[in-house]
């Protein structure tokens, strides 16, 4: 029997503009707690969280960007190895959506061939505030092949089936 604890690891790694909710996402996946009124940066760099699919134990290393989209700085190294990436936008800020197509072009610059992306629209408690359709982000994620789902952090809605469904995908193409 092998000396570590899980069966596979994987890296995931969040992008998408400042603001949408991403360090709520990993939060509430991995601690439960959706923090009223928390800073920008959590100050590290990842978070674990060991899962268990079919009676394996996958381990997911989740990576944050602890605030370096608003710089801009997200360089090469914050993609390397990631198994998997999130892509975040935030259904009630149309800019957020606009910015997507800049987003691919980093992943296509920086990411492995093999990354998986999914899009997501979070912050869907703010019904009444959408800017962004389901069915424009439906279209977005179908031309550019990725998986879709939207979230809310704040009330925990799929936000445990995004990251299963992905350590599921992983998992079949590991
Ligand atoms: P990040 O910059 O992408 O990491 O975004 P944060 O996780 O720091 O969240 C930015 C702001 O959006 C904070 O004020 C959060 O409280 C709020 N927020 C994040 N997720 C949600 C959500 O699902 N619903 C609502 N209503 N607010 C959210
Ligand atoms: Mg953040």
């Amino acid at each position: 029997m092998s000396m570590e604890d899980y069966d596979f690891l994987f890296k995931i790694v969040l992008i998408g503009n400042a603001g949408v909710g991403k360090t709520c996402l990993v939060r509430r996946f991995t601690q439960g707690l959706f923090p009223p009124g928390q800073g920008a940066t959590i100050g590290v760099d990842f978070m674990i969280k060991t899962v268990e699919i079919n009676g394996e134990k996958v381990k997911l290393q989740i990576w944050d960007t602890a605030g370096q989209e608003r710089f801009r700085s997200i360089t090469q190294s914050y993609y390397r190895s990631a198994n998997a990436l999130i892509l975040t936008y935030d259904i009630t800020c149309e800019e957020s959506f606009r910015c997507l197509p800049e987003w691919l072009r980093e992943i296509e610059q920086y990411a492995s061939n093999k990354v998986i992306t999914v899009l997501v629209g979070n912050k869907i408690d703010l019904a009444d505030r959408r800017e962004v359709s389901q069915q424009r982000a439906e279209e977005f994620s179908e031309a550019q092949d990725m998986y879709y789902l939207e979230t809310s952090a704040k009330e925990s809605d799929n936000v445990e089936k995004l990251f299963l469904d992905l350590a599921c995908r992983l998992i079949r193409e590991a």
